[in-house]
């Protein structure tokens, strides 16, 4: 919960109704209690604390089942990802540096490393160099969340700096980090800023980026819950939003484009 207090703007739906549907609310607020019923939550004796799902041999915990669960990684995880770096994309190519955009999810070209940024922006006087990377990490706590951040950092600091310092380009890299139950991690707007992306823009897409991300959370923990039998609330992506404050109105999901160049 001292994630949601830190940026008092994640919780305004608990206000408004916001931008996520009581479906998401549901699931987020336990969620964030750490009350969700999953295998290593339960004191019944002699029950396997193991996930149900995957062969990973892990406790079946609220982490392991939004972050990692091999059940999920390879899609509801993945699409979560991709669709918070799509709506991040889609405001950058509006904004200010839109023309700096390079390429998304490759190796950057001439460096020789095998690390692919979800984004790349250049200057186009060639001196500049932008990288910026989405995650969206379990809240445990604001160290976990802030660990998340420091990790990007120092992942693209590393495989980078050096390469670019000798190509005599300047480095900056910009981590873009959303909590997996729906919680904005402030520094993540300092970074929406500096890759050009304006300040009333920012304000609005908070609540309907966090609420995005707790519709994909909550399809990724009952999907698991209950298999292949569950089906997805329509996803809706892109900074398009049903009628009304309704998800559920939206008979058909907008597909995530894949994003490529
Ligand atoms: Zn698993």
């Amino acid at each position: 919960m001292r994630v949601v207090q830190q940026h008092p703007q994640s919780n305004s739906f608990v206000r408004n109704g916001g931008k996520m549907s009581f479906s998401a609310q549901r699931f987020v607020h336990p969620g964030r209690l750490n009350q969700l019923p999953c295998n290593y939550n339960t004191w019944a004796k002699g029950r396997t604390k193991l996930c149900r799902r995957c062969a990973k041999n892990e406790n079946e915990t609220q982490s392991h089942i939004l972050q990692v669960c091999d059940y999920s990684i390879g899609n509801i995880i993945k699409e979560r990802h991709d669709a918070v770096l799509y709506k991040f994309r889609e405001l950058i190519k509006r904004g200010s540096k839109g023309h700096w955009l390079e390429r998304t999810d490759r190796t950057v070209p001439n460096t020789g490393s095998q690390l692919k940024p979800d984004l790349y922006l250049e200057s186009p006087d060639g001196k500049h160099v932008i990288l910026a990377d989405v995650t969206v990490p379990y809240e445990r706590g604001i160290e976990g969340m802030q660990k998340a951040w420091n990790e990007k950092i120092n992942k693209y600091t590393d495989g980078y700096k050096e390469i670019f310092r000798r190509q005599g380009k300047s480095l900056v890299v910009l981590p873009l980090v959303v909590g997996s139950l729906g919680t904005w991690w402030k520094p993540t707007e300092e970074s929406l800023i500096k890759l050009g992306v304006g300040k009333t823009t920012i304000r609005r897409i908070i609540p309907e980026t966090c609420g995005m991300v707790a519709e994909y959370s909550k399809n990724c923990y009952w999907r698991h819950i209950y298999g292949e039998k569950y089906v997805k609330t329509p996803m809706i992506n892109g900074g398009k939003k049903p009628e009304g404050n309704d998800w559920t109105k939206c008979e058909k999901g907008i597909e995530v484009p894949k994003v490529a160049n």
